[in-house]
């Protein structure tokens, strides 16, 4: 019986895919193995978003070039969206002539037999699907356990903002039928899942591919109706296809939380234009002022890009002045990182290192400034959270979410683990509320 160990980079979707591909594997007798060093079959799972991530990957498997080389019977495999992008497989080849499998983001669900093509032939295989097929339904998966999980939605995007290689490494978008959308959320809470996590590349252009009435708020009733489901959340929402109708919807259900994360990635027109966003600064304004008002309470988080090509003083600035005007409870803040092939790194204008970083530093301060100040005016509430496990650093502390999303510690029994449990907040901190159960 062979062993697996899975190292997963970058965003949800990934996660999700490792899911599948640990079940995928258990299905034909893989089992997890204890420990990295211990495994026959070692799988990176990769992200390509920017170059950072490609890098660790190439460090990563510089590291396992010594374990292969005490054990050569080892199987490296690698995939996922690094992989994906054109030529990648023939870079990785020669960088890491140790890979003995590669693979794309569209055939996954190949891996096992792609396993064992490796093993009889005892030579690098590689099979890259240049576009993404049909969705392949009701495959395997292993998810950690516990009350919360991942479902994808939709796979892809058709947005091609500039910066973004994921149209190109994930294709077009395709939406999964909302009847096996539903039938797998009620499994997972049949299973003991309380709370859900519905995943897209863009979720409000969920349903535009198929046919008859569906659209993202109608997806979210029908998961909204599911009974022994406590929490729906949904990740990620593009603020150009973000409908009244939709908000309106999000205030009806009693299980959608509130929380939006909402990328929008610059404050100036101009930039936002050139990241072919759809949408202006006015516009992003109006829609929060909307969120605000149909959802209370609602918190809202971003992402931001500091010095994509040609972004002058006066555009950070206008960032800067956004961020404050928005007053954003917590932000994922990101240098501009050209990836090859993306219509951004051919623009004029790429701006050196040491000037993204100083952006990148003004604006993370400001930024952990308003995310404290948000937190700290919580203190004295108290919110349901939903208890995950005991905080890495103190096991005394129990650690769970609020339906905002903002995570708590709090002193508790571990009988708690998996409980829906009211929380008065009592401290805050920038990343971190704490606080103490309510009896
Ligand atoms: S919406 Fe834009 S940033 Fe998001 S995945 Fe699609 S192309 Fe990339």
């Amino acid at each position: 019986m062979k062993s697996y160990w899975t190292i997963v980079y970058g965003c949800q979707m990934n996660e999700r895919d490792s899911e599948i591909i640990a079940g995928l594997l258990e299905e034909r007798g893989y089992t997890r193995a204890p420990a990295l060093e211990k495994a026959d079959v070692i799988i990176l799972h990769t992200c390509c978003v920017r170059e950072k991530a490609e890098n660790k990957v190439y460090g990563k498997l510089g590291q396992l070039a010594r374990l292969k080389s005490k054990n050569p019977d080892l199987i490296i495999a690698v995939g996922g969206c690094m992989t994906q992008q054109p030529g990648a497989a023939e870079e990785m080849r020669q960088k890491a002539p140790h890979v003995d499998l590669i693979y794309g983001t569209h055939n996954i669900h190949e891996l096992p037999n792609l396993l064992e093509r490796v093993s009889f032939l005892r030579q690098p295989v590689a099979s890259i699907w240049d576009t993404e097929g049909e969705i392949v339904e009701g495959l395997p998966h292993r998810t950690a356990g516990g009350v919360k999980a991942l479902v994808t939605i939709s796979y892809g995007c058709n947005n091609f903002c500039s910066y973004c290689i994921v149209p190109y490494v994930r294709g077009r978008e395709r939406s999964r039928r909302p009847e096996d959308i539903v039938k797998e959320v009620q499994e997972l809470v049949d299973d003991g899942v309380l709370e859900v996590m519905l995943l897209g590349q863009n979720v409000n252009s969920y349903g535009r591919d198929l046919p008859g009435e569906i659209d993202f708020a109608r997806l979210l009733e029908m998961v909204n109706g599911i009974e022994g489901l406590r929490r729906i959340r949904y990740m990620t929402s593009h603020p150009r296809d973000f409908t009244l109708d939709l908000i309106r919807t999000l205030s009806r259900l009693d299980k959608v939380c509130e929380h939006v994360h909402l990328p929008v990635q610059a404050g100036s027109n101009r930039i936002l234009e050139l990241m072919n966003r759809g949408y202006t600064r006015e516009d992003y304004f109006v829609l929060v002022d909307n969120l605000r008002r149909h959802l209370p309470g609602v918190s809202i988080t971003t992402d931001l890009i500091v010095g994509f090509p040609g972004e002058t003083e006066e555009d950070f600035a206008a960032t800067l002045d956004l961020v404050e005007r928005v007053q954003f409870d917590n932000a994922f803040t990101f240098m501009y990182s050209p990836r090859r092939g993306t219509a951004a790194a051919g623009l004029p204008g790429q701006l050196p290192l040491e000037v993204k970083k100083e952006r990148l530093q003004r604006l993370m301060e400001l930024q952990n400034r308003i995310s404290r100040a948000k937190n700290e005016a919580l203190v004295g509430r108290e919110m349901e959270v939903l208890v995950e496990g005991t905080s890495e650093n103190d096991p005394t502390q129990l650690s769970g979410r609020t339906r905002t999303h903002k995570l708590v510690h709090f002193p508790g029994s571990q009988e708690l683990i998996g409980k829906l449990v009211q929380v008065r907040i009592t401290q805050a901190q920038t990343w971190l509320l704490k606080g103490e159960v309510v009896a």
